[in-house]
């Protein structure tokens, strides 16, 4: 069956898959690993595309906030390089001890008669390293990550032209819009969004070739790929920007991290711990159907 036609023929359950984003998400903020990520960013663009120090927290921001990440703001600025690279500078030194397994969220998981998936823009190492030091590595059936989404642009060999050039950048540049050695030039965004007089409809940014979250078309080629529906699934994620965009996209959405529910999330869940407290009805309706299928016996689950 299409996706599309069984996209429209979904009914009565209520869910059938949670999708789970991973940092701060299955783990508290307080753990350090978002710091030591913004940290290691930081020094990243430092150290390896010679951005100067005291222009990094502002163009870190400014990146974030109009793609999603500051990886894809990079790339949709000018700068090309090995994403395999970037991931292992940034992720290879955090504070993964930090990080305790948690047997009591596993035993939660493992009940829970439904479909479980995890959604990141983070690489599939870190994320792999982040579910197997929680203990939770046996909880999830697919891991929607950087690669998923971008399998093309892994390397820097690929048909994409940005791809394909060579990257030195000097270690101190005298202006933020500078030519790199190839002569493809670095987009001055800073200086393109604070210039005098420029209304909304003028700013047009260039575009990333990363596809990430809070992009709709992100969270819906993952949906995609997973073969899940936005009406039957529960999404959860510690990031507003993602939930709001997951909300327009048709998801039932979980804001974790705050009580306080903001616009675009139907529930709020200061911690994944209390899943249960909080959303008891995931595990009571669940229903485990015995079907055949090519003549082989399989579980499946019915939502009441
Ligand atoms: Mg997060």
């Amino acid at each position: 069956m299409a996706y599309e036609d069984s996209y429209k023929q979904v009914q009565s359950p209520k869910y059938e898959c949670i999708l789970f984003h991973v940092d701060d998400t299955l783990y508290p903020l307080s753990s350090g690993i978002a710091a030591g990520c913004v940290k290691n960013i930081e020094d990243y663009m430092h150290e390896m595309l010679g951005i100067e120090k005291c222009k990094i927290p502002e163009l870190c921001k400014v990146l974030y906030m109009n793609y999603g990440t500051t990886m894809a703001g990079l790339r949709a600025i000018g700068y090309d390089f090995d994403y395999d690279n970037y991931h292992s500078f940034v992720h290879g030194r955090l504070p993964y001890d930090n990080l305790k397994p948690c047997p009591e969220l596993r035993s939660l998981l493992l009940s829970l008669p439904l479909r479980k998936v995890i959604f990141t823009n983070a690489d599939e190492v870190h994320a792999s390293v982040v579910l197997s030091r929680l203990g939770l590595e046996d909880c999830f059936e697919q891991i929607i990550c950087f690669e998923t989404l971008n399998p093309i642009q892994k390397n820097t060999i690929s048909n994409d032209v940005d791809d394909n050039v060579a990257f030195v950048v000097p270690k101190s540049s005298p202006s933020s819009t500078h030519s790199i050695s190839s002569g493809t030039e670095i987009f001055d965004i800073i200086g393109h969004l604070f210039q005098a007089n420029i209304s909304d409809d003028e700013i047009k940014l260039p575009k990333t070739p990363v596809v990430c979250k809070p992009s709709e078309a992100a969270i819906e080629k993952a949906l995609k790929i997973a073969n899940i529906y936005p009406q039957t699934t529960l999404f959860f994620d510690d990031s507003i920007r993602n939930i709001q965009a997951g909300k327009r996209v048709g998801l039932h959405t979980v804001h974790v991290g705050t009580s306080q529910r903001v616009e675009g999330a139907d529930y709020a869940l200061e911690n994944i711990h209390n899943i249960k407290e909080a959303f008891p009805e995931l595990w009571e309706s669940g229903k485990v159907n015995k079907v055949k299928h090519n003549g082989t016996l399989l579980e499946t689950c019915v939502i009441s």
